[in-house]
């Protein structure tokens, strides 16, 4: 350094010496020069390298999701030749995992730059700005009191020695000599310095430039290690890929010519083309399906497909949401259909509905029709033991929970236990089955109570539900009154009504199957014998209304096998049908066979009472009888001539659970009104136009006719659209499972009338302090009454306001003043 400036030397001041710093500051100011130039393209580098990255990412970025399509195509075929972890990815997921390594280099890429910026741009540009700068300042001080110097010395030095002010010049010759030397001393101390620094730090930004520069190559290295297992087992995919696709062209072509070849019969619908087609099992295909409605059938194409024994088709066509709907073969059977107006039609009838379906030509026809036969035979065969899980339990509707809820215990409906299931067969003749007599059978024909073999039990299903209903054993829910008739009727009893007259040894046209007799031959003797009944002995006039209240069901049976109208008048005196006579004499067995067998449920005896009427004074009616009655969408209210429904019958009774019962049937069937549940017909609309509204009084149907206005779009606004408003309005008088509010209705009824109620009730009665001696009912007190009506609805006000405290609880919709009474009561009483 000290070549290049020594201080020594300042003093002395030499041409060389001036010669060597002016050298030294042309050098530092070309360095500046050249540092300003690095700098600008560096902060190009830095930036173009981010940008660089940015790209890079968006880059990995639409890799990852050309990657994530590719491995979720549609034509996902899986390759497994490969070993290790990543054995089982697809093509995609590597495309992702490169995409992701990508962005590894990427953030290398990033830090780099922010690297550049530390190590080279900042310290060279403070070295620029600073350093280089602060040299400068320096060199023109000491320029400028050079020349301040110089000119008084040469002032001082043409001065004579006799001169007055030769001492005050030398002073200050001396002083601003000083200065000079300290200018001199200053500048080169600093130019030594900065030449010093700019040497250190030029190399310190270049030595962490390559560093910087090698960290990201080493980074890009490392991910190049990582990815290159992925890079050899896509190179095995390409490979693969490549094979198939060199083949593709010629297999497509090959294919479809065949196929073209195989159809060139189908295209014609008007073709019966009946080459090959046997044994088909798993078809599928086009077909037309006749929509339920009975009226305006509509057909719409839908896609079916059979397999495993079922039939599946699509409900919406060409839609991506299309749902499918499974038909269980095990119990259908399938007929070629005559219609007038479509051709080639078969239909599937299930236990639930029956399918009407079209086919677009003979032979499709003939196919499915073969296909479908088979493969219930094949469910038949082999599907018995492996369907053991019974149907699931049908939607329970609010009230069905309900009525869960306040009968504890008291399942409506279930599966058979095996103890119930032990009784059944333990009928006499339920051994074996009632037609073909293979034994063990496993289905019930529960309106003839016999037991039947699931062969069998799809014939008897394809004769209608009205002739006869069948269910399974394990497979489906019961009824409590359908075990007491399967108990009650039996193989053995059956067999003698329904084949009285058949002779085995006539060579008659009918011939009484074995079990392994041809399905054909079992379907004409069960058509024969029951849909026919060709075997069955006459009727002889017996007395039905006597077997009906003796509970006789087999000659029930046999007079309603015998084709007799089961609503027909027993009792011309009462004009009463062999159901009220039945429910009158609490034979509730009949009841529920006749309820099979289509008994009305709206016919009326001569006091204008329906079966609902003589259920509510029955003191011994089993609830769930009654549950599975008012299932069947009675009328719940119509009124007797004394102007009493049903229900205010059970409440003069103080039937509290029948009371409970109705009232949720009725505000279900007032919920299933609502427009939000989207059920087409209400109830009551139905009904207004039934022999029910021809019945009614011209006042009643008078004041139906209002409530129907009420119902109207414009009266809607205070209807309790929403169900918990609509519990809390109905049934706010008569709580659920709450039975001191069912006692407060019996209390407050026998207070209304003046009769005591049962005994059920009698220590509410005398809890609250009322007289419970008065007792006995009078059944002509209400009856002739002209004022019925009116007493009617303050009876029915008390009925529903039980408590004037529970008023302010009530739906909010619901003022106390509100004129809530008759909109809640029209429903009740079409
Ligand atoms: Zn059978």
């Amino acid at each position: 350094m000290e070549d290049v400036v020594n201080l020594e030397e300042c003093f002395l001041d030499s041409p060389p010496y001036r010669q060597r710093l002016a050298r030294c500051d042309t050098y530092l100011q070309e360095v500046e020069q050249c540092l300003r130039t690095v700098l600008k393209t560096a902060r190009t580098v830095i930036t173009g390298t981010e940008e660089l990255s940015e790209h890079y990412n968006a880059f990995a970025e639409c890799l990852t999701e050309l990657g994530r399509l590719e491995a979720n195509r549609p034509t996902r075929e899986t390759y497994q030749p490969f070993d290790g972890d990543m054995a089982s990815w697809t093509a995609g997921q590597h495309i992702m995992f490169l995409a992701e390594e990508l962005k590894r280099i990427e953030t290398a890429r990033k830090s780099f730059a922010l690297q550049l910026e530390t190590v080279l741009v900042d310290p060279l540009d403070s070295l620029a700005r600073t350093d280089l700068c602060v040299a400068r300042e320096y060199r023109k001080r000491w320029e400028r009191s050079g020349t301040e110097y110089l000119h008084e010395n040469s002032k001082f030095m043409s001065r004579k020695s006799k001169d007055a002010g030769l001492a005050e010049g030398a002073a200050e010759v001396a002083s601003l000599r000083r200065t000079y030397h300290e200018a001199s001393l200053e500048y080169a101390a600093r130019m030594g310095e900065v030449l010093g620094k700019e040497q250190l730090r030029i190399s310190e930004a270049v030595l962490g430039l390559c560093q910087s520069r090698m960290l990201l190559c080493e980074k890009e290295h490392a991910v190049l290690d990582d990815i290159a297992p992925n890079l050899r087992l896509l190179e095995q995919f390409s490979a693969t890929f490549r094979t198939r696709v060199n083949s593709l062209h010629d297999d497509y072509d090959i294919q479809r010519q065949t196929i073209m070849q195989k159809s060139v019969n189908r295209y014609n619908p008007l073709q019966a083309d009946t080459t090959d087609g046997a044994g088909v099992v798993d078809k599928s295909g086009y077909l037309y399906k006749r929509s339920s409605h009975a009226m305006r059938p509509v057909w719409s194409r839908r896609f079916f497909s059979l397999h495993d024994n079922c039939l599946e088709y699509y409900t919406m066509e060409g839609k991506n949401n299309a749902s499918t709907v499974l038909i269980d073969l095990r119990l259908c059977t399938v007929k070629r259909l005559e219609l007038s107006d479509r051709r080639l039609c078969f239909e599937i009838v299930s236990p639930v509905k029956t399918y009407t379906l079209q086919a677009e030509n003979e032979r499709e026809m003939e196919e499915w029709i073969r296909a479908i036969q088979t493969s219930i035979r094949e469910a038949i065969q082999g599907g018995v033991d492996s369907a053991a899980t019974p149907n699931p339990p049908r939607s329970e509707s609010p009230c069905q929970e309900m009525l869960s809820s306040y009968l504890p215990g008291t399942s409506i409906e279930a599966s058979l236990d095996e103890q119930q299931r032990r009784r059944i067969r333990a009928v006499p003749g339920n051994g074996s089955c009632a037609d073909c007599g293979m034994s063990d059978p496993e289905w019930a024909s529960l309106s003839l109570g016999i037991l039947v073999c699931i062969e069998c039990s799809g014939i008897h299903r394809s004769l209608g539900v009205h002739k006869s209903k069948v269910r399974s054993l394990r497979l489906d829910y019961w009824e409590p009154e359908h075990i007491e008739i399967m108990t009650a009727l039996g193989n053995e009893r059956v067999q003698a009504i329904f084949e009285t007259t058949y002779r085995e040894s006539e060579v008659a046209f009918y011939r009484k199957p074995s079990a392994t007799s041809a399905h054909e031959e079992k379907e004409q003797w069960i058509i024969a014998k029951y849909d026919l009944t060709k075997f069955i002995a006459p009727w002889t006039g017996g007395n039905v209304a006597r077997a009906v209240q003796q509970g006789d069901l087999a000659t029930c049976l046999h007079w309603l096998a015998t084709g007799h109208d089961v609503n027909s008048l027993q009792d011309e005196l009462t004009q009463s049908t062999a159901l009220l006579l039945a429910i009158d004499a609490s034979q509730w067995t009949v009841t529920a066979l006749l309820l099979l067998w289509a008994a009305s449920l709206t016919d009326c005896d001569i006091r204008q009472q329906s079966a609902l009427h003589h259920l509510a004074h029955s003191t011994t009616l089993p609830l769930p009888l009654l549950v599975s009655i008012l299932r069947r969408n009675p009328p719940l209210a119509t009124p007797d001539i004394h102007g009493d429904d049903p229900l205010s019958i059970a409440v003069r009774h103080a039937h509290g659970d029948f009371v409970t019962i109705l009232r949720m049937f009725q505000h279900d069937t007032r919920t299933v009104e609502d427009p939000g549940s989207g059920v087409k017909k209400p109830p009551l609309r139905r009904l207004l136009r039934g022999k029910f509204y021809r019945r009614l009084t011209p006042r009643r149907r008078r004041s139906l006719s209002s409530a129907m206005e009420e119902l109207s779009p414009f009266g809607r606004k205070h209807w309790p659209h929403r169900r918990s408003h609509s519990h809390t309005d109905s049934l706010s008088g008569v709580g659920i499972g709450d039975g001191t509010n069912i006692s407060r209705l019996k209390r407050e009824d026998s207070s209304r009338d003046g009769i005591a109620s049962s005994s059920r009730s009698g220590e509410d009665l005398s809890q609250s302090g009322e007289n419970p001696s008065r007792s006995g009912e009078d059944p002509s007190h209400s009856g002739g009454d002209p004022s019925q009506d009116e007493e009617d609805s303050s009876q029915y006000e008390k009925d529903t306001i039980l408590d004037p405290n529970q008023r302010p609880n009530q739906c909010p919709n619901q003022g106390p003043g509100r004129n809530t009474r008759p909109r809640d009561r029209e429903p009740a009483s079409e």
